[in-house]
């Protein structure tokens, strides 16, 4: 695509992505010819070019949920809401005061694992009275969504005057997901939020390259995050480095504090493996490296071949389920969707209908199986079914969980 970069770099670069990784069930990559091929139907005419590479999607919330699922399901104690307000080494343990809404109570720990991502410094100075050399850089990121605006699976990466790359991805079906900045940030984390100049860098790009003039509209939701980035020093926001950095403090026969700086969602379970080897010399009898083949909790798909095998089983097996509702419970739940499911023989057995997808029995099976307690762990974190709610929809949600 006409861009700052030119045609032969993208090529080569798109040639090495083929070459260079496992590639095993991704198709290559291509050269699309916008004005003939479907995929150009909704870019304007003076770009002709196009290039063509498949990638993998994750839903963020959905992999931080089924990780703590994993966990519990191996032992561990999952508090959520519960802050932890002071940390302090005594007699060759972690002392833990946590607090949430419903009290407070105290851990004993051999080890402090700091991944409080924009917090990390919040956590490594006021609760647990360590120094440290390492910065973050806290970046902000925001997103814009708007109805889909095109036909297919593809996404589209455009590249702007300024080199930021911005995409525009298929959301929810029939949304778009367009995101994102890159604005230094200096506030409180949990008060980060979008503003005008962001909406309308992200409206600008699209609509440089998009037939369709986007406006806002045409925006049904916007939200931001700050990126915990490790301060390498960069002038430039995007070019901050996005590799992690772990830093242990821990000598002498003290009990270690491990603290992650940066890191990306892809590299979540590498920055983990990386995290316990920093750890095993004060463990040695760990064993190796063993989540690269486990699936998550759900992943297994009942031994189904592929996510369309599964569905069309859960098709089978529940034949009063409607098609949509089959690829959602799929989608979310994997094969923990026989565990929502259990014992229902019509839609009436899901209980009250809400709106769009969602069902009283998925409320249950959030609070008892997910840790969901309030209408935005549900609608928002733990589905995304607010989307598709409308508001008085979204109020009755709400009237049923406070009922
Ligand atoms: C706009 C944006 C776009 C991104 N895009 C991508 C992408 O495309 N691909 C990618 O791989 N990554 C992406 N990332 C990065 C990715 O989201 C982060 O790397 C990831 O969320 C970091 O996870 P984390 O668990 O380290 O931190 P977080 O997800 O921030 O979790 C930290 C947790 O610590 C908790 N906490 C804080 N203080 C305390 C305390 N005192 N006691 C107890 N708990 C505490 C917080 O409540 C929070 O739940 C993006 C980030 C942003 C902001």
């Amino acid at each position: 695509m006409k861009s700052g970069c030119p045609a032969w770099l993208i090529r080569l670069g798109l040639f090495l992505y083929d070459h260079l990784g496992k590639r095993e069930t991704l198709p290559g990559s291509r050269r699309i010819d916008l004005r003939h091929d479907p995929e150009g139907a909704i870019i304007r005419n003076e770009f002709k070019t196009g290039f063509e590479y498949s990638d993998c999607w994750v839903d963020d919330a959905r992999l931080v949920v089924l990780n703590a699922i994993d966990a519990r399901e191996r032992g561990a104690t999952i508090l959520t809401r519960m802050a932890a307000v002071s940390a302090r080494r005594d007699n060759g343990l972690w002392q833990v005061d946590l607090k949430g809404a419903e009290g407070s109570r105290r851990v004993e720990a051999r080890v402090l694992v700091n991944a409080a991502g924009p917090w990390v410094q919040d956590v490594l100075g006021r609760v647990s009275g360590v120094n440290s050399s390492r910065r973050i850089r806290l970046v902000k990121g925001s997103h814009i969504v708007v109805p889909k605006f095109w036909n297919g699976p593809q996404a589209y990466l455009f590249q702007n005057h300024d080199k930021r790359v911005i995409f525009v991805n298929p959301y929810q079906d029939n949304l778009c997901l367009i995101g994102t900045t890159d604005i230094p940030y200096e506030g409180r984390p949990e008060d980060v939020a979008i503003d005008n100049g962001e909406i309308d860098y992200l409206l600008a790009v699209v609509n440089r390259y998009c037939k369709r003039e986007l406006g806002r509209s045409d925006i049904v939701q916007a939200f931001s995050g700050v990126r915990p980035l490790y301060d390498d020093n960069s002038a430039n926001p995007s070019a901050v480095t996005r590799d992690y950095v772990l830093d242990i403090d821990g000598d002498a026969g003290k009990p270690p504090l491990l603290s992650v700086f940066g890191g990306k969602i892809t590299t979540y379970r590498k920055l983990a493996e990386h995290a316990l080897q920093k750890l095993k010399p004060y463990f040695p009898q760990m064993t190796g490296d063993w989540t690269e083949r486990e699936h998550l909790p759900g992943g297994d798909l009942g031994g189904a071949q592929s996510f369309q095998a599964f569905v069309e089983d859960l098709g089978r097996r529940y034949p009063w389920l409607a098609a949509s509702l089959a690829v959602h419970y799929a989608r979310l739940y994997g094969s923990m969707a026989h565990r929502l499911l259990n014992g229902a023989r019509s839609i009436g057995d899901l209980g009250r209908h809400f709106g769009a997808l969602l069902y009283e029995r998925e409320i249950s099976y959030l609070h008892e199986a997910e840790w969901a307690q309030t209408a935005e762990d549900i609608l928002e974190r733990r589905t995304k079914h607010g989307l598709h709610l409308t508001a008085a929809q979204g109020e009755a949600v709400k009237a049923y969980l406070n009922g």
